[in-house]
């Protein structure tokens, strides 16, 4: 590496930071209006528009990347979901539910101006039978004469309320600080107990499609219930279904059965429940009503998956009522709809006749390995220097940047760090990764490619 002209240390550096694995999950979680969306946008450190594209509007991103001193998480902001057909206090426990779930912290906010109330306790015993670890934000403490009013959140009985004024900001470094001391490096739940154990799928897409009927056919009379939070719901949470010879984990089944008929928030309530089931799960399974056409909503919790780096397979219900105009119809539409995620396997299935059944878990294992496959580095180099001499990146200013060397920094999905002697274009990226799909497989697996540049 050096005499390429970088620094071994940087370029170690440049290797760690990108094979990270999958970063651990905070929840913010807490009534309407406390200031969740507020300290969600302070913690990502962007004006997103968390906050002002409510209510009424779908709003698909709820999990954002964030950092502090150094470290990398993932947030989930449950501040989109408003007040329901429930009330409030069904309402709240259960999106607070969804949330801790899926997290490997909670950091729950409370007005310190207003004080604990019912709901408040009603959150806090929720998350005492989680037993996951909390930070208490004490908002709206926005000067000192605060600090009094979150001293008494004391009585909740989680610990140090830490005094925060997500609106100027005050205060957040502390609690970022009192949230790195206990959130995990990695997420536990989904890759540290899960080693060796079942592996983990979540069944998503939008209603209607076919996802209860599918879990049904897939779980026939095998159906064993391994999870339930006790006190807020009666349903199962994760099942142990039997396919193909070998136990699976399918998580969140519950979010696939429960029928809520909620009017306000019922599509936010949707996409919490897909990102929480994505967030546990190793593999997504995205089902699609091949009877319909794909749809935007379709495209984005492909995307949540892809984003959230999670192996994909592609599963197009209703087969049985296709003829074969829809058949040509589809067919273009995955072509033009779908092509940024050409490399997930497909399976067109129908829950109801059991087409294809038998082809899930075949579509599933390819999608896993690919997702945990590693490139040696020799083998690696020799593939990029061979790729390089026959493509060249295009001049540019007279110059011809290269790519020097490269290496796989982490799997799950595959990382791959590549050193360059200058930028190297989008289309030039693509059409590396392109190769190296060619190449070294990676069915079913989004990749991850970044580049450093020799200053
Ligand atoms: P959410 O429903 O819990 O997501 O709450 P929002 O983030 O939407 O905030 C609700 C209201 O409280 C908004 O009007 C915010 O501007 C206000 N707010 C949030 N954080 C603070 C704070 O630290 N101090 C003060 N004074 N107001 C805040
Ligand atoms: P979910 O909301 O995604 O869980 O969808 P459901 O499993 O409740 O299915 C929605 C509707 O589609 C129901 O009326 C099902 O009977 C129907 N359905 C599901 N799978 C199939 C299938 O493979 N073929 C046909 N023709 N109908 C199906």
């Amino acid at each position: 590496a050096a005499e390429e002209g970088f620094d071994p240390e940087e370029v170690e550096g440049a290797i760690e930071a990108a094979g990270h694995g999958p970063l651990p999950v905070l929840a913010v979680v807490g009534r309407p209006n406390v200031g969740k969306s507020t300290l969600v946008n302070r913690i990502i450190g962007r004006r997103e528009a968390v906050v002002e594209d409510r209510p009424g509007v779908t709003r698909d991103r709820v999990t954002y990347e964030a950092e502090w001193a150094g470290r990398r998480f993932k947030v989930v902001d449950t501040g989109g979901w408003e007040q329901d057909v429930f009330g409030i206090d069904a309402s709240v426990a259960a999106q607070a539910e969804f949330a801790i779930e899926a997290a490997d912290a909670v950091v729950f906010v409370v007005d310190a101006k207003v004080g604990a109330t019912d709901t408040d306790e009603a959150v806090v015993r929720l998350l005492r039978k989680a037993g996951k670890p909390v930070v208490l934000c004490a908002n709206k403490v926005d000067g000192p004469s605060g600090e009094a009013d979150a001293a008494y959140l004391w009585s909740l009985g989680l610990g140090e309320p830490h005094p925060v004024s997500a609106l100027h900001g005050r205060g957040t470094g502390d609690m970022l600080d009192a949230v790195l001391e206990v959130l995990p490096e990695a997420p536990e739940q989904t890759f540290g107990a899960a080693v060796g154990g079942p592996r983990r799928i979540a069944l998503i897409g939008r209603p209607n499609v076919g996802k209860s009927s599918l879990l049904n056919k897939v779980a026939g009379e095998e159906r064993v219930v391994v999870n339930e939070l006790a006190g807020t719901t009666r349903d199962p949470v994760d099942e142990m279904i039997e396919l193909g010879g070998k136990t699976w984990k399918f998580v969140d089944t519950a979010g696939i059965r429960k029928r809520v008929h909620l009017q306000q928030g019922a599509d936010y309530y949707a996409s919490l429940r897909t990102a929480a089931a994505v967030e546990k799960a190793e593999v997504a399974v995205v089902l699609i009503d091949a009877s319909e056409s794909i749809s935007v909503q379709d495209q984005r919790i492909i995307s949540m998956a892809v984003e959230a780096g999670r192996a994909l397979v592609i599963a197009f219900n209703k087969w049985d009522t296709l003829d074969e105009e829809r058949r040509y119809y589809l067919e273009r539409e995955i072509e033009t709809e779908m092509g940024q995620v050409a490399w997930a396997p497909r399976v067109n299935v129908s829950a109801r006749t059991g087409r294809h059944m038998e082809k899930l878990v075949p579509a599933i294992e390819t999608a896993l390995a690919g997702w945990e496959t590693r490139v040696p580095t020799g083998r690696l180099n020799a593939f990029l220097g061979e790729l390089v001499s026959a493509h060249p990146h295009p001049i540019r200013g007279g110059k011809q940047p290269r790519i020097l060397f490269g290496t796989q920094a982490g799997t799950k999905p595959p990382r791959f760090v590549l050193f360059a002697s200058g930028f190297i274009e989008a289309g030039y990226r693509r059409f590396i990764e392109r190769r190296l799909r060619e190449e070294f497989g990676f069915e079913g697996t989004p990749i991850h490619i970044s580049v450093r540049v020799r200053e």
